[in-house]
Parts: C-alpha cells; structure tokens; sequence
C-alpha cells in the first residue's frame, strides 16, 4: 500500500458488477487519463418499490469527469451499455469505441434520450487497437457469449497489459461462426499479462458450458412434435437463440409471428446488420397470423421472466388482444429465470398450464443455455492468458470467492488474487496488486421515467407504506399554540389491534406534548400580532412523536403524515376527551436539542370504553378534510368504534410491483 506514493500505477475501479449480476461499470485510469469499460444497469430487488431501473453512482465519475478520455463497449447486453444514456446526461463521454451491434443497440437508447449528440460512437472490428488518452491502448478479441458480436479486451498500459474478458463462454461451434480468437488471448498470455479480469458468473458450476448449439435438437424436437401452434419466449438479445428458432421455424415450415416491443426491435436491428438471416416471409403480421393453420405458426415473444406487462405474461392472463391459449398450444421456455423473478416465472407457467396448454420449461429439457463459460471454461482463460494477477469479476460475492478458488488450483498464489467490492480501487504496478483508497459507489435508483431519481428516503417511505401503510393526521393549532379541534386520523393499509378513538388519543397527546414542550423553540414572537411559526417543525415533531409512540405500542411503523391547518390567534382551545388526560412525562431539558427521547406517559389504554356502534362507525376513516371539523364540544361523538383488525385498501400492500426482464447477461 506504500508504493504507489513513489511509483505511478494503474488503478481499476468497479462502480458495479460486483456482488451481484448486473450495472457492469468499470473505470481504468492512469495518470491524467480515465478510461470506461461498460456501463450497465441492473433491475430492482424486492423493496425497491416502483423503481424500475438500477444505476450506479457516478459520482467520482462526475468529479473527475475532466479527465475522461473515452469508453469501450464490450457487447450489447443491458447490464452492459444499458446505463450509458443516462449517464450521457450528467457527464462527458468524448468517444465510445465498441462493436457493431452493441452500438446500434446503443444508437436507439440514446436517440430515446435524446442524447445523439453527446458523444462520437465509434465500431470496432475484431482485432482493431484503439488509444484512449494517453495511456491505454485497447485491443478488442473476438469472444463467444450468448449476445453476438462480442469482445474480450487486451488493454496495454504503463505497467503492464490487462485482459478484461468481458462476458464470455468457449463455444467451439458458435451459431454464427464466429469463433473465439483464443490464438489472440494466448499471444498475450506469452507476451506476459500482468493481471486478468475474469467473468464469474459461473464459477460454481463444474465442467464445461454446452455450446448454444445443443438446445438445437431438443427445440427441434419439440416443435416438430407440435400438434398445434408452437410458442416460444427468451430474451430478444439472446441473438443466437433467436436466429436458431427462426431457423427452426423454417426448417418445420412454421410461419413466425412476433410479439413484444423489444423482440420486434432487436430483430429488426440484427437483420439489418446481417447477424440473423431469415427471409422476409418467414415473417407473418400478428393481425394476419390467426389464418394460418396452427400447425404452420410459431409465435416468437417476449415475457421469459413473466414480466408483468410482455406479451406471454398478458397471454397467459387472458388480456392480449390478439392471441389466446388454446389447449393444442406448445409453450417453450426457452430461458432460465434470473434470480428474483422465479416467481413471476413459475406463476405464468401455472396459468398457462390451466388454460390447457403443453409447458416446456425447465433445465432437463435441454432447451436452454448459459452464455457465460462454467468452471473448466474459467481454467481455459487462465491457461491461455497466464495472469500474474487475478481479479474475479462480475459475479455475487460467493461467486467471486470459487472463482478465487479456481484460479489457486491453477497455480496463481491467493496473495495474487484481490476479491473487491464495487468502489474498490485495484492499484497495480508491474510487481503489485494492492487494494487503495476506496471511492464512493453505491446505486441510484430511477423511476419509471428514467429521469426520477429515487432516493433512500423515498424508498424507505415506500418500504413502510408497503409494510404497514399510511397514517394522516389532521390538526387545527392557532398561531397562539393552542389546539383548536380534536385532530382526524386516517388510516390506510394500515392492520392494527388498536382501535380508531385510541390512535386519535394518542395523536392528541402528542400534538399536546409538542404544544406544551416544543411551542417555544418552533415559533417566534416577531413584535407583531401574529408570531412566526415554524409549521413544518411542528408538523415534523408531531410526526416522529406519533412514530415513536406505535412503534412502541403496536410494533409498526407506518408512513405518518400529519398536516396542520393554522387558525387564528385567540381561536378558543379544544380540551381535548375527557379520557385524554395530560401526558405526564417530563418537559426538555430547554434548548432546540431538548427533547424527545426522555419522553414517556402513563397508559391507560385499559380503560373500560364500550360504547354503541350507533354514530357513524366510521367517521376516524373518512378522508381528510371530507368531514367538517367536529365541534370541540363533540367529544362524545368521536365514537369510539370495535373495529376489528382490518386491511384498508390492500392493493396497497400487496406487491403489485412491475417486474422488468433482466438483461441476459
Ligand atoms: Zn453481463
Ligand atoms: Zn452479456
């Protein structure tokens, strides 16, 4: 750790990738020079409520961004360049080199955000050296994945070269032909690589990865076998996948109907680009697909992670307005779920199989596979490359830790390995590997806009609204600090024990608490007639006192809202029920910072309260501010109500959230 002061070195920087799958984003610098590989974005985990997409933070990014020489892409997946727009926007990227399809991928996100003009995008061909800044110097091999036209990358620094490999499987017998040029990584591997950056994904599975060829036959199988229309969803960049099926579509005689925006974008963008060949009239319009006979049709779709809103999820839901089930119906699943949308997955497969329709899903069918290289493959970029350090990448901690484990068996000393967390900074020099100073990292969270940034504090607000819902309070104070009307609960999504007339007791005692306790600090006696009140400070006070008080009593913790309407001075107080007696804990000790915590008040929640469910059962339910204010005198009639323990509004807490398809990564 104490070289680095003396001697230059090279310094890398995962903002994401790490401890998870997903947000690929990794920063090289260099003296003066910063260079990008990838930026991606990952979806949502449970909790993240109506976030739809999430970023890293950029911040040391946006710092630094002066010194930002360039970006490389190494393919088109979404947790590779899916990021890139948005950043677009809040730093400068002078050039991104990548290859021809990620671009043109690229190319639509970027004219959706209307950020064409921020940057020169640059293609690359297999082989082709790029210079970024002064220092790095950028070879793109030619790898094997499930998305084509993919890249590993030799990049040349000051101390020494660096493979990055990107996402990679060894495919010998790739779909498009276009073999990994793994005469290149073992040209560097004689050359001397000082340290390689290598895909986990996989890390803990034994053995080599089939070649996408082998889903082949058994696809064949089923389609051939079909009595009726076959149906097949995966992921639109699984581009290899996608030119097989089409090809199976024709090797059958099955027209091919598509369905789902990103299904109808992708295919259109690699026909184009020459990466899948299929006649134009294999294609058949969706409106014109139905007059065919069901043995000739083959509907192609989107929705493998049963996504809410895609096509077989809607489907299979009865709600697409142009295809339904029908029970001679062949539905594959040509994909593996990602983790955390299993259960959208398995819910989808359920309604189709009880609407009639055959199911193929599942890894014992052959159907599916990965596009990132298993164990053995793993050992194979060890051989080739030689690395005197090793960085495992993009991959969950445990997956890091095997990949770790693997490279050891293959001779390189554990003192070589760095297992790193996103914001930690690889420093290397020709003779070390250390980890420095981290940087901050950590996500940014965008809402369905992609423009919305959702912060903690929304999220947790969000969290509690799901977990225990929404409490409003209203309650009418005059600028002289009195309580002019007994305060109006509400309550919604919220399960409590405690009845309605008790949770208004309790919020008029903490409203008499900050009254009583906290008036002095929150308004000011200006002279004039009106004194200057701090209505957010009491709304704020009120807040946390009614907080804290069913956090002890119910053990929830709803969203509390408390609006004060201001009367005027001199309005006459309310006295409050006769049950609300004062509370009896002990004033501040003075000052702003007095207060809350020493607070603690006799209960006498077991006062005997029966009385007849005769007057308006629900009035403590109503909407705020529907109901005139009752009279102060009418505290009798704030009824106090047995309401059972009862769920209001239960779409609330149920988890209705919009599931996005994860980008095959
Ligand atoms: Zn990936
Ligand atoms: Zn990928």
């Amino acid at each position: 750790m104490t070289n680095q002061a003396k001697q230059p070195c090279l310094r890398v920087i995962p903002l994401g990738g790490l401890h998870e799958i997903g947000k690929n984003t990794c920063v090289f610098e260099y003296g003066d020079d910063i260079m990008l590989v990838d930026a991606g974005l990952a979806f949502p985990s449970d909790g993240m409520h109506g976030v739809n997409v999430v970023m890293p933070d950029t911040s040391y990014l946006k710092e630094n961004q002066k010194r930002i020489r360039g970006m490389i892409v190494t393919h088109g997946h979404e947790d590779h360049i899916g990021g890139i727009a948005h950043h677009l926007k809040n730093f400068n990227i002078p050039v991104i080199h990548g290859p021809r399809l990620a671009l043109a991928m690229l190319t639509g996100k970027m004219e959706e955000a209307g950020v064409m003009d921020r940057t020169i995008l640059q293609t690359v061909a297999p082989r082709d050296v790029v210079k970024v800044g002064q220092h790095f110097s950028v070879e793109f091999i030619r790898n094997t994945h499930s998305m084509a036209d993919s890249f590993s990358l030799a990049i040349t620094t000051p101390v020494g070269t660096v493979i990055f490999t990107g996402d990679f499987k060894f495919d010998h017998t790739p779909v498009d032909g276009e073999t990994f040029d793994m005469a290149r990584l073992a040209h560097y591997g004689e050359q001397g690589v000082l340290c390689l950056f290598s895909d986990s994904t996989n890390s803990e599975v034994p053995g080599f990865c089939p070649p996408e060829r082998s889903v082949f036959p058994c696809l064949d199988r089923h389609i051939s076998q079909a009595e009726g229309r076959v149906i097949i969803t995966t992921f639109a960049s699984s581009i290899h996948r996608v030119a097989m099926i089409l090809e199976l579509a024709l090797k059958n005689g099955r027209k091919v109907g598509l369905l789902g925006r990103s299904m109808l974008n992708v295919i259109a963008k690699a026909r184009e680009l020459g990466y899948m060949r299929a006649p134009d009239d294999l294609f058949v319009p969706i409106k014109q697909i139905r007059d065919l006979p069901d043995r000739e049709t083959l509907l192609l779709m989107t929705g493998s992670q049963g996504e809410p809103l895609a096509a077989l999820s809607r489907i299979s839901r009865g709600e697409h307005p142009q295809v339904q089930v029908k029970t001679t119906d062949t539905i594959i699943f040509s994909a593996s779920p990602i983790p955390g949308n299993t259960i959208s997955v398995v819910n989808t497969i359920d309604r189709l199989m009880m609407l009639g329709a055959k199911v193929v899903y599942g890894k014992g069918e052959g159907i599916h596979v990965s596009g990132h290289g298993f164990q053995e493959d793993q050992k194979l970029m060890l051989a080739l490359t030689k690395p005197k350090y090793f960085v495992p990448v993009h991959g969950e901690h445990r997956m890091l830790v095997c990949h770790s484990k693997t490279a050891q068996s293959m001779g390189i000393p554990a003192e070589n390995i760095l297992i790193i967390d996103n914001g930690d900074v690889v420093e290397l020099t020709p003779d070390s590997i250390n980890k420095g100073e981290p940087v901050k990292a950590g996500i940014e969270l965008l809402d369905a806009s992609r423009n919305g940034i959702v912060d903690a504090r929304v999220l947790k607000e969000r969290q509690q609204l799901a977990d225990d819902g929404v409490i409003t309070m209203l309650a009418v104070i005059s600028t002289d600090g009195v309580m002019a009307a007994p305060p109006r609960v509400n309550l919604r999504g919220v399960v409590t024990a405690a009845d309605p007339r008790k949770l208004s007791l309790w919020a008029e005692r903490e409203i008499t608490w900050v009254l009583e306790n906290r008036w002095q600090q929150l308004s000011r006696n200006s002279g004039g007639k009106a004194p200057d009140v701090d209505w957010m400070g009491v709304q704020r006070e009120i807040e946390i006192g009614l907080q804290r008080r069913l956090r002890r009593e119910l053990q929830v913790e709803p969203l509390i809202i408390c609006l004060v309407q201001p009367a005027p001075g001199g309005t006459p107080a309310y006295k409050g029920r006769a049950d609300a007696e004062p509370d009896t804990r002990p004033a501040p000790r003075g000052g702003r910072g007095g207060g809350r915590d020493g607070g603690r008040d006799v209960q006498r929640g077991d006062r005997p309260e029966r009385v007849e469910r005769s007057q308006q059962p629900r009035r403590e339910l109503a909407a705020v501010g529907a109901a005139p204010a009752p009279a102060p005198a009418a505290a009798a009639s704030a009824a106090p109500v047995a309401t059972p323990a009862r769920v209001e509004e239960p779409e609330i807490s149920g988890r209705t959230r919009r599931r996005r398809s994860a980008a095959a990564s």
